[in-house]
């Protein structure tokens, strides 16, 4: 009998929200003490009356709309209710029968092609508090009751961990375009939940099905998908399909989910409209206007990038991977094209090659990030025509953009104070490390050996060889390349 995953995801997302969802705490509490950014409101005191906020309530729609989503332009909130020591209220202020959107879905990439995730619906929360569990007693930290939450739910249009792994990183990906959430999984601004049940292949029903919880990474939820697959698919080889809904949490270090408490069923959460919030009414101009302000988003951006640039799909996945990276990037790009001859694709690949493969390095060497770097794009373009033009060699030039990364001076600058052009000479550090090695077998051996006083004496003669026009330091880390020593 072969068997066929049905899985779907549930994820909460933390809006990056300057205030909390129904009070004006101030929404940084994870890096605050605990209890600190809390109030009557979020606190759940009686007598306090919750108040939407209402950038939330952009944020949500603008997410919906960049996820394909039909905005429901009448929603209202409910009160869902359940006792548990981090929801003061007794009850969570969500949105049950009449969400923020319904029926959107998000297109993916993945080894097998592209792939339409449909996605049910997506509502705005409220998260609840923190619950630390250290020396056998139990915290609350109440700076989270109260952030405002996206909560998304996908159909079970998902085949495959694969598909939730990458539909989870893409979702990441467009709520920081949007500016909508850090969605980071490790700290918990995104967290999912999975369901996942199996049937036999060209039947139609679908089973009881298994809730995954405690996926803190891309990573936990692939594994989690994958092991539930195979124990569920033992179980129906055994004649003993998963018969009820139930929930399973996954335990990273054993790597297997194991059986928690039977799930409620909807109806024990007894929703009701929240009385104290005002239906929430928007109008189509107000989200004409949103959908106006949203950014390309990245799959947008990766086509445009392949088409108009003649970017390799690989590369234009990269560089969207980080927008910051890939708006300066694109500013570069647009900028030598302009003081070049040639093609567009030639342009972007000589900026591309050196943005992604030279200078993100030295920025992680120097542990600095791409808006500390002192230099304006400008001076980023001259440094590139002076490659392109020839005026430096590659080993020089990997000099020359060390140097503009520490000293921030311009290109020229640094070439005029340190002879690092080429008009006469060019020479490349491995060939010339590998004359001299060739040359001296005996002192060669000897400092392979360990006499690395020999050192010094390889990088004299080459440098003789190179009239100096090589980076005596250059030259030493390639002779301990060569001579295998570090
Ligand atoms: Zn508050």
């Amino acid at each position: 009998m072969e068997l066929e995953p049905i899985i779907g995801l549930e994820i909460h997302l933390q809006l990056k929200t300057k205030s909390k969802m129904f009070c004006s705490c101030d929404n940084s509490g994870e890096n605050k003490s605990p209890n600190t950014t809390v109030c009557p409101i979020c606190l759940g005191h009686p007598g306090t009356l919750p108040v939407p906020n209402a950038a939330a309530i952009e944020i949500g729609v603008k997410a919906a709309l960049s996820l394909n989503f039909n905005i429901n332009l009448n929603s209202k909130f409910d009160r869902k209710n359940y006792f548990y020591p981090d929801l003061p209220k007794g009850y969570q202020i969500s949105q049950y029968d009449e969400p923020l959107a319904s029926n959107g879905y998000l297109e993916i990439e993945t080894s097998a092609g592209l792939k339409k995730i449909d996605l049910e619906r997506l509502h705005l929360e409220e998260d609840t508090a923190k619950l630390i569990h250290q020396n056998k007693k139990s915290l609350i930290d109440f700076n989270r009751a109260g952030i405002p939450l996206l909560e998304i739910v996908t159909t079970p249009s998902i085949k495959t961990p694969e598909e939730a792994r990458i539909f989870l990183q893409e979702l990441r990906l467009i709520m920081r375009y949007i500016g909508a959430s850090d969605a980071d999984m490790e700290k918990g601004h995104l967290r999912c939940d999975a369901n996942i049940s199996l049937r036999p292949k060209g039947d139609n029903n679908l089973y009881s099905k298994t809730e995954i919880k405690n996926l803190n990474s891309f990573r936990s939820v692939e594994k989690a998908l994958k092991y539930e697959i195979k124990r569920q698919s033992e179980l129906w080889h055994n004649g003993q399909p998963v018969s009820v809904t139930n929930t399973r949490g996954w335990d990273e270090l054993r790597g297997e989910t194991i059986a928690q408490r039977e799930k409620e069923a909807e109806n024990d959460y007894r929703y009701f409209p929240e009385p104290d919030i005002h239906f929430l009414r928007l109008t189509q101009e107000q989200v004409d206007m949103w959908r106006e302000e949203l950014p390309e988003l990245p799959a947008a951006r990766r086509r445009r990038w392949q088409s108009s640039y003649d970017l390799k799909p690989a590369d234009a996945r990269l560089l969207t991977e980080d927008k910051q990276l890939g708006d300066y990037t694109e500013r570069v790009i647009i900028e030598l094209a302009g003081e070049l001859d040639g093609s567009v694709g030639a342009t972007a690949k000589l900026a591309v090659n050196w943005i992604v493969n030279k200078l993100t390095e030295v920025l992680a060497d120097k542990k600095i990030s791409l808006n500390e770097l002192p230099f304006g794009v400008s001076d980023f373009v001259q440094f590139l025509l002076m490659v392109a033009r020839r005026q430096v060699n590659s080993t020089n030039a990997q000099v020359l953009l060390r140097k503009m990364v520490e000293s921030g001076q311009p290109p020229f600058e640094i070439i005029k104070n340190e002879d690092l052009s080429q008009l006469e000479n060019s020479f490349n550090v491995e060939d010339e490390v590998g004359k001299v090695i060739n040359l001296h077998l005996t002192q060669a051996e000897e400092l392979r050996r360990g006499k690395t006083v020999l050192i010094k004496y390889f990088v004299g003669l080459v440098m003789k060889n190179t009239k100096g026009k090589i980076n005596p330091v250059l030259i030493e880390e390639e002779i301990k390349k060569q001579a295998g020593i570090s």
